[in-house]
């Protein structure tokens, strides 16, 4: 059988930058949906945008942005199963379960609950944000997903999901499959336009929506060394030629690292050509982009969603029998 590759789409209202492209893994999916390798499956995680965003109106048309930015980038509604976690009954009836197994102790140790009592905001949160690791892996078992591409940020999340899967299968009976984490390492943190880490919150970001012009104010300000136009470069150590790789093939890339290495030429040269790769990737994805309607994204969710209702209805049905809920 064919496996399984889940990832989630939250919408927070700003579209993907270039470091959620590719640390989401997003080139690998479309080329997985395509080859067949694995089936995808994508969910609109409007239930976690619940976490912390109270305004239905804006929501909605998050989530259709959102979504019309994946389908921009290549996912195919005809190949990739897209639907609407909020429409599932069996995402909040799991997750009760779930939350009945898991110790205090372990739902502390999450990240996003540790940040927030880190920076003194514990009082603040929600009980949502506490919780949504717990949502997370209901999301991941209701449909035995075999694989989940997360940035390293996740990795903490599916590997509860994997113990808490290991401790229903103990407790209950055989039930859940063990997803994996699956880690892209060379693209496991995808630099900004200074030298920290690609971030909306470090507003560093060239995002996929950025017009052309948005796109050149930003590379110019890349930072480079001293180094003239003669000179040899490290092409490791250059910030420019990170971001730059992620745009190149081996052959270009092969090239690139020898303009840095030999020397004769400067980064503004450099700079230029990573601008017009960066249009170039950017130009057929806004104009797909702007070629969506809010009813196209709508017809969609309406379409799959019971598919996937299906599929997690009947994984909840099995757990509701184990735990006897059912007489
Ligand atoms: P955020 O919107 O910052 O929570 O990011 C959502 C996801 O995008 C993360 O879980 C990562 O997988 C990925 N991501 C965000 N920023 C970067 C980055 N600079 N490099 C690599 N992956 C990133």
């Amino acid at each position: 059988m064919t496996k399984r590759l889940l990832t989630g789409l939250k919408p927070t209202g700003e579209h993907m930058h270039i470091g959620n492209y590719f640390g989401m893994q997003i080139p690998q999916m479309i080329q997985y949906q395509n080859s067949g390798e694995y089936d995808v499956f994508l969910f609109l995680a409007n239930m976690h945008s619940l976490t912390a965003l109270h305004d239905a109106d804006k929501v909605r048309q998050y989530s259709i942005n959102a979504l019309k930015l994946y389908i921009a980038c290549g996912l195919d509604p005809e190949k990739t199963l897209i639907y609407n976690q909020a429409m599932i009954p069996a995402h909040a009836q799991l997750t009760w379960v779930l939350q009945c197994l898991t110790n205090m102790g372990t739902a502390e140790r999450m990240h996003a609950y540790k940040d927030s009592i880190n920076k003194g905001k514990a009082g603040e949160i929600s009980v949502g944000v506490f919780t949504y690791p717990i949502l997370m892996a209901a999301d991941i078992l209701l449909y035995d997903a075999d694989v989940v591409p997360v940035g390293k940020d996740q990795k903490q999340h599916v590997e509860y999901a994997r113990d808490i899967a290991e401790k229903f299968n103990k407790t209950f009976g055989e039930t859940f499959k063990l997803p994996e984490p699956k880690i892209e390492e060379t693209v496991a943190v995808v630099p900004g336009i200074d030298w920290r880490k690609m971030s909306k919150s470090y507003n560093n970001y060239i995002g996929l929506m950025d017009d052309e012009k948005t796109v050149l104010k930003k590379v110019k300000v890349i930072p480079t060394d001293e180094k003239g136009i003669d000179d040899p470069k490290n092409p490791d150590e250059s910030q420019l030629y990170q971001i730059m790789k992620l745009f190149l093939n081996e052959e270009e890339d092969k090239k690139i690292r020898a303009d840095f290495e030999n020397g004769g030429r400067g980064y503004g040269s450099l700079k230029e050509e990573l601008h017009e790769r960066i249009v170039a990737f950017l130009k057929p994805i806004q104009e797909r982009y702007n070629e969506l309607t809010d009813e196209d994204i709508s017809s969609i969710l309406k379409k799959s969603t019971p598919k996937a209702a299906v599929i997690a209805q009947k994984k909840v049905d099995e757990v509701f029998q184990k735990v006897w809920f059912y007489l």
